[in-house]
């Protein structure tokens, strides 16, 4: 089935439904001017309050999770909310059905609970089909996941794509559990329903899009999971209130199954994606880790590196691998988009990984506001790459008798700025964009910026009209 069948025949599509919050009215500021004016210690408690309100809600790939979720980011932004019905096809792969989960547990022969899923919703293996059985522990034990070198921490685990059932607990408590007989139940559901996803769509000057998507189908986990999605509201919510070159286009999907649901549906969007970050574990201390887009050598590829080089947590770029969150889909070889990852520790880099011990004490306020800072950095970048032409190429001009020293005169980095100008001059040409000539002098990509402004405004330089798919009314 192709996307415009999906989306006629089998979805319901809700635009703006009551309750949430109207698109912003545009401001005229920059993405520049609203990063200098952004408080981003004020913006990382913000993400680190989202975090901890979502941070109870079961959520799983499809189901009533999900769809909290979704509500609550929908009070920061006006996200459009798609139900897709189980069974649609989705390339090689089929919507699955629809799991919602009321109570689990697991009771001793005195009638106590031993494990409560209202203490911690990581204790039923997410997906799990309905139970109510007695049975005795060397058979309940089957079905009981723990971490032994991790004794105090309950893993995550899941059955998306096969029927079965399980309960997850720290190993010391699994040691306390004495021979005899134990009452099970999982009071859940899998039944035909449909997989949810949020999307949120930004308009700006430019047709051409960026792509920034996170997944939201995990449960109790703070940094993979929580710290994406509360990273990726905040950033709608911001870019929502600048003037924009690019339009963007935010997703809130579950893992794998979401990105190729959406693709499927929204394969012609993709030939506007020109640039994508994929937002997961950024809530975390640890130094960022950049994952290239399959091409290696995109524009986001470049300006992330450009930008975290110069970042003062430090960073690793890492080559794209097929394996890890939805960037594997972006960039399968069929569509190869220019998506990258910005994270700070990897997935499966940080013990807590996929364990309880992945909760809010583990993703702090100002990691976030890092992240938040690194990443706003990297769409300036973009937004400000252009090239130029240099309107007096045979020698250099003469920057005095125009007063440019003057300009620079009185700024702090008068020096930096006037080379990073004559390598603006130089190497204006109409092939080279600033991020170019940032990667081949060295200098800083803002100061290249300020310095083509400069040279514009004193007519020397000429901006080259970028090619683009026009988002402006004649
Ligand atoms: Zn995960």
């Amino acid at each position: 089935m192709n996307s415009a069948d999906t989306t006629l025949t089998t979805c319901e599509r809700r635009t703006d439904p009551a309750g949430a919050p109207s698109r912003p009215a545009r401001a005229v500021l920059t993405l520049d001017e609203l990063c200098a004016a952004l408080d981003l210690s004020a913006a990382g408690a913000e993400m680190y309050d989202l975090i901890a309100r979502l941070y109870p809600i079961c959520r799983s790939i499809t189901g009533n999770g999900f769809r909290d979720t979704l509500n609550q980011v929908r009070e920061h932004v006006p996200l459009e909310v798609h139900e897709v019905p189980t069974g649609t096809d989705v390339f090689d792969w089929t919507v699955p059905r629809e799991w919602n989960i009321r109570d689990a547990w697991v009771k001793n022969a005195a009638g106590e609970k031993v494990i409560d899923f209202r203490k911690s919703n990581l204790h039923v293996v997410n997906y799990s089909v309905p139970v109510r059985r007695k049975m005795q522990l060397h058979e309940l034990r089957q079905h009981l996941h723990t971490l032994p070198d991790r004794p105090e921490w309950i893993p995550y685990r899941t059955s998306y794509y096969k029927e079965t059932w399980g309960f997850c607990l720290a190993h010391n408590d699994l040691m306390q559990l004495a021979d005899g007989e134990y009452e099970v139940c999982i009071d859940s559901d899998l039944k035909p329903g449909s997989l949810t996803y949020g999307e949120y769509y930004l308009p700006g000057k430019r047709g051409e899009e960026v792509l920034l998507s996170c997944h939201a189908c995990h449960p109790s986990l703070c940094n993979d999971n929580l710290s994406g999605v509360a990273l990726v509201t905040q950033l709608a919510k911001l870019l929502s209130g600048a003037a924009l070159q690019y339009s963007y286009r935010f997703l809130f999907i579950p893992v794998t199954i979401g990105s190729i649901t959406w693709l499927a549906r929204n394969e012609a969007t993709t030939a506007g994606i020109q640039h994508g970050l994929v937002a997961a574990c950024v809530g975390d201390r640890g130094k960022f880790h950049y994952k290239r887009s399959r091409r290696g050598d995109a524009e986001i590829d470049r300006a992330a590196v450009h930008v975290l080089r110069r970042h003062p947590d430090g960073f690793e770029a890492l080559d794209f691998s097929p394996y890890g969150y939805d960037e594997r889909q972006y960039c399968s070889p069929g569509f190869n988009l220019a998506v990258g990852s910005l994270t700070r520790t990897p997935h499966s880099c940080f013990p807590q990984y996929h364990t309880s011990a992945d909760d809010l004490t583990f993703v702090r306020p100002e990691a976030l506001a890092g992240s938040l800072g690194a990443y706003l950095a990297i769409l300036r970048v973009l937004e400000n790459n252009a090239r130029y032409v240099n309107l007096n190429p045979k020698c250099e001009p003469q920057l005095g008798k125009r007063g440019l020293y003057r300009a620079m005169g009185g700024l702090p980095d008068a020096g930096k700025l006037e080379l990073a100008m004559l390598w603006v001059l130089n190497l204006s040409d109409g092939s080279h964009s600033l991020l170019d000539i940032a990667e081949r002098s060295g200098s800083d990509f803002d100061a290249l910026r300020r310095a083509a402004d400069l040279l514009v405004q004193n007519h020397l330089l000429r901006p080259c009209p970028r090619a683009t798919i026009s988002n402006e009314k004649e």
